[in-house]
């Protein structure tokens, strides 16, 4: 079975591709002007961010890209394309033949072009509107080889390539657009414009069953263009021509050829890289420590910065905890007080984050309380709960209760109360 897939991605520009207008208006048709209308006499002029942010993206999928880029005309007729070509690449893409490695497997990447989006359609009952503001937005697409072949390892390339735009500062999550090409036999299907990747994986999933029933029944799998069905979760032949459309492509004579500098591109932060580093020095697990930092800078600088510091265990515990709030700001010094909150045995809570983060410097004080004291409200717990005490030899957890209570009670560290259990049990607790 063989996936491969053609992504499509926003670029974080501020203007368009080829023109000044904005890229976030929301009214419809406010953001226009007369070169993304297609407005005769107009010239394109290409965004120079676009294009950077094409050659780092080009650079950390490890393409080889040649020392000039130019533009072509694609062209053919729709009410989404005023100008009735579209701007894209043909020869001289911006990358070609690079590659993106899985835990287990390396999937190519075919190319990497830059072109400009469509207007926007919007369907009604009888009518159809367009909206411009799309026209012109700059896109990105990324065609791997068909090299991969099960479910998971589409969700794992789908998330590892979304870690690495992340990085590079194109998040995709909202934007993604791909068009999957799946082949259980002979025949190539073509599932177009699936957005986000849990219907992608739930389109792929629904494409090669049912491609695989067709082949157990010895029927023929139709090559042909799908689409995908959110809400039954299934892929129906779509309306379009079967065969390739037929395009026109000359040279976009507005646009000149643009010379592209030998440079040192940083290398590109790969989150699951260092992820796999971290765990294999500490022990811990890959998989924990990739769900805190795959989508997420402010984690991994954290994690980063007090690795090798502070036991690997508190610093998951502590970022698991301040994840819960999406947009937290924290510098590396306050994840520090965090840290050695946690290391006094104390539960870090939203209150503890709320005082240290405001800067309030409530610093947490464990009450001086006497060892004599735990002792006694051990013994009271104890008494009053000698379920918990039958239990606790299958089950030790079931001791967690009384630390907490204790702990909660007199404002004690959970350690302390846990280590003053301890002993108030090896001397025999007698009731
Ligand atoms: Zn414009």
């Amino acid at each position: 079975m063989k996936i491969g897939l053609e992504v499509h991605v926003a670029l974080p520009t501020k203007s368009k591709l080829f023109c000044a207008c904005s890229t976030t208006s929301e009214e419809p048709n406010s953001s226009i002007c007369p070169i993304c209308l297609g407005f005769p006499g107009s010239k394109p002029m290409l965004n120079k961010a676009a294009l950077e942010y094409s050659l780092d993206v080009a650079s950390a999928l490890k393409c080889v890209s040649k020392n000039r880029t130019s533009f072509v005309r694609k062209v053919y007729f729709y009410p989404d394309l005023p100008k009735s070509y579209q701007i894209t690449q043909l020869h001289d893409a911006i990358g070609v033949d690079g590659h993106l490695d899985l835990e287990k497997k390396r999937v190519r990447i075919r190319r990497i072009q830059l072109e400009e989006d469509p207007a926007k359609i919007i369907r009604e009952d009888n009518y159809t509107l367009v909206d411009f503001n799309r026209s012109g937005l700059p896109l990105l697409e990324i065609v791997t080889e068909p090299d991969i072949a099960s479910e998971d390892e589409l969700r794992e390339f789908l998330n590892e390539l979304r870690s690495i735009l992340y990085y590079l500062g194109v998040d995709i999550e909202k934007e993604l657009k791909v068009d999957l090409n799946i082949s259980v036999s002979d025949a190539r299907v073509e599932v177009k414009n699936v957005t986000g990747i849990r219907n992608l994986v739930d389109a792929a999933r629904y494409e090669i069953k049912r491609q695989e029933e067709l082949v157990s029944k010895k029927q023929k799998i139709v090559a042909e263009t799908r689409s995908y069905n959110e809400k039954s979760l299934k892929t129906d032949a779509s309306r379009e021509k079967e065969s390739d459309e037929e395009y026109g492509f000359i040279y976009e004579p507005d646009l000149t050829f643009y010379k592209i500098e030998e440079k040192e591109r940083e290398e590109p932060i790969i989150a699951s890289r260092i992820a796999e580093a971290i765990s294999k020095k500490y022990g811990c697990s890959k998989k924990t420590l990739l769900e805190l930092v795959q989508f997420d800078s402010k984690a991994l600088e954290l994690l980063q910065h007090s690795q090798g510091k502070w036991p690997i265990q508190s610093i998951i515990n502590v970022i698991e905890v301040l994840k819960r709030y999406e947009s937290i700001k924290l510098s590396n010094e306050k994840f520090t007080e965090l840290l050695e909150i946690s290391k006094s045995g104390h539960q870090i809570t939203d209150q503890i984050i709320k005082n240290v983060t405001s800067g309030s410097h409530v610093k947490v004080t464990v009450s001086d309380v006497s060892s004599e004291e735990i002792d006694e409200e051990i013994g009271k717990m104890i008494a009053a709960n000698p379920k918990i005490m039958l239990e606790h030899e299958k089950n030790p957890k079931a001791l967690n209760f009384i630390v907490g209570a204790v702990a909660k009670k007199l404002n004690a560290s959970p350690r302390l109360v846990s280590e003053r259990l301890g002993l108030v049990l090896k001397k025999g607790f007698k009731n």
